[in-house]
């Protein structure tokens, strides 16, 4: 134990840190090999306009691990940041995704749809982000306005200048820009105004309290009128309940995406979902 090996030796782990260490880096040998075994799938979880119809949806990664099953992104997104692996999920994610908008733009149904994709942080900042999304557009005949990327706050907080740069090149290529997890980071108003953005969404924290928590409700009314004066849509997410929707809705949101509407589906499902809508999809190239 530590302390009887006395104070200048090294401190070992508890046994229970030792087991979590080694259940992570287990964790970590599968993840490297879930892209080439197939155990990646992304599903699409529908949003929604104010008319009610599905406007688009955003990608969200599943991995299907042989043994544990459905593992949560919440766990291995982090666990490929801190690894460097998210560089290759991240260009698998955004590989996956272009190719069915590809096959979207073909579908009278499908073809309207805006597909949102979640990029972390670590991958934006990567040198080779630009050439990547450029030959990959460029090769999978995706409709580029289509393709919208889901940045978070945490990608801002360094090198703005460059943060800038970078995302005035890849919306020239066509694509657009949401900032996702709004309210939960550190962005300062004042370049929130020089961004490139199209898209604020609100955190789904904010959305949860809503109608119960009245702070709760001047976040989410801060956050869209900061995009109404921004001249940015706002889409709220997490939305589980008709009467958040509404609130939402008389605060001037005009998108939604959460439970109220849809899970998070697999592809073909989420397809099912979108030609039986009733309210239908806005028509492609509107
Ligand atoms: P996010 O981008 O903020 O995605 C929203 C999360 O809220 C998703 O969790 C979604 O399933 C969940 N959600 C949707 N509607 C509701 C609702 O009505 N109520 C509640 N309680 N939750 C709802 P998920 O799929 O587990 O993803 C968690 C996070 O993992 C995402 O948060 C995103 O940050 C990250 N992530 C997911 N896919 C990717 C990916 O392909 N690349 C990267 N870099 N990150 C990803
Ligand atoms: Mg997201
Ligand atoms: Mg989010
Ligand atoms: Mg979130």
């Amino acid at each position: 134990q530590a302390k009887a090996a006395g104070r200048n030796r090294l401190c070992f782990f508890d046994p229970a840190t030792q087991a979590a260490m080694a259940e992570l880096t287990a964790l970590e040998a599968d993840l490297r090999q879930a892209i080439d075994c197939q155990q990646l799938e992304l599903f699409y979880q529908a949003q929604v306009d104010d008319r009610g119809r599905i406007v688009g949806a955003e990608a969200l990664l599943r991995w299907n691990h042989p043994v544990l099953g459905w593992v949560s992104p919440a766990r291995f997104i982090p666990l490929a940041e801190h690894t460097g692996l998210i560089a290759q999920l991240g260009e698998w994610v955004l590989q996956q995704a272009c190719a069915q908008l590809g096959l979207w733009a073909r579908e009278p149904h499908m073809a309207g749809l805006t597909l949102a994709v979640n990029v972390s942080a670590h991958q934006f900042r990567q040198k080779g982000f630009l050439g990547f999304m450029q030959q990959l557009l460029a090769r999978s005949g995706a409709p580029t306005d289509k393709l919208k990327l889901e940045i978070t706050e945490s990608a801002l907080v360094e090198n703005v200048e460059q943060v800038i740069a970078l995302m005035v090149a890849l919306r020239s290529l066509g694509l657009h820009f949401s900032l996702d997890d709004f309210g939960t980071g550190y962005s300062s108003l004042a370049y929130l105004k020089r961004l490139p953005l199209d898209q604020l969404k609100i955190d789904q924290s904010f959305v949860r309290d809503l109608v119960t928590e009245p702070n709760a409700m001047a976040i989410a009314r801060a956050v869209i009128q900061l995009g109404e004066s921004l001249g940015l849509d706002v889409i709220a997410e997490g939305v589980e309940t008709d009467a958040q929707r509404q609130a939402l809705q008389q605060q001037g949101c005009h998108a939604f995406q959460g439970y109220l509407y849809a899970r998070p589906l697999a592809l073909q499902d989420f397809q099912a979902l979108v030609q039986g809508w009733p309210a239908g999809t806005p028509r492609a190239g509107g």
